[in-house]
């Protein structure tokens, strides 16, 4: 069975970027919603729910066909979650020298890269993540995606990814996923972002 995992931090570890009642919902509703659906759809596939989550993307062709749909949508949802809450930290940090200098390469400067970033989170139509992916041939790029779709079931790894679902900032900030794109990068853990790069380099 797959379970949500805890948080690092207490839910009002963030504030004032990120408010204590939308991460206790977030995570205790949104993300277990998406695990329980998971769990009900392969309730029949005992050797499918053991499985890591990431795995399960991965291989994503192999998901029989019925439970295709239950494992893009939940499955990418928990895995996305899961993702998102290590990345954020009330402890500011940098990105290491690998990671800076690959960003630099990418677009120009760290600033750049922020801009881009939150272009590609404020122009996503509807719901679904902007993401820092690593693709097959190592290369980076900045993507959304809709709904819950992982950057797994393309084959790239996500590095770094931002949730902009409205359940993800509407009791804070409205209708105004800018000014939550603006406090993201308060919270982002670039030390766990630097990791996880730096562990696709090997
Ligand atoms: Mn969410």
């Amino acid at each position: 069975m797959f379970t949500v995992p805890q948080l690092p931090y207490g839910y009002d570890a963030l504030e004032p970027h990120f408010d204590a009642k939308t991460m206790e919902i977030h995570h205790t509703k949104h993300h277990q919603t998406y695990v329980d659906k998971l769990n009900a759809a392969l309730k029949d596939a005992p050797e499918l729910l053991q499985k890591d989550v990431e795995a399960l993307l991965r291989d994503f062709e192999n998901v029989p066909e019925a439970v295709k749909t239950a494992v893009k949508n939940h499955g990418g949802g928990h895995a996305n979650h899961s993702l998102f809450w290590t990345i954020l930290s009330a402890t500011p940090s940098e990105p290491s020298e690998a990671l800076a200098s690959a960003i630099t390469k990418l677009c120009g400067n760290l600033e750049t890269f922020k801009e881009h970033f939150t272009n590609a989170a404020v122009n996503h139509f509807g719901s679904g993540w902007a993401w820092l992916v690593a693709n097959q041939d190592q290369s980076l790029e900045i993507i959304s995606l809709p709904n819950q779709d992982s950057p797994l079931l393309q084959g790239r790894i996500p590095i770094m990814g931002l949730d902009v679902w409205e359940h993800a900032y509407y009791l804070k900030y409205q209708n105004k996923r800018p000014e939550y794109l603006m406090a993201f990068w308060n919270v982002l853990n670039w030390a766990e972002v630097s990791r996880r790069f730096e562990a696709i380099q090997r």
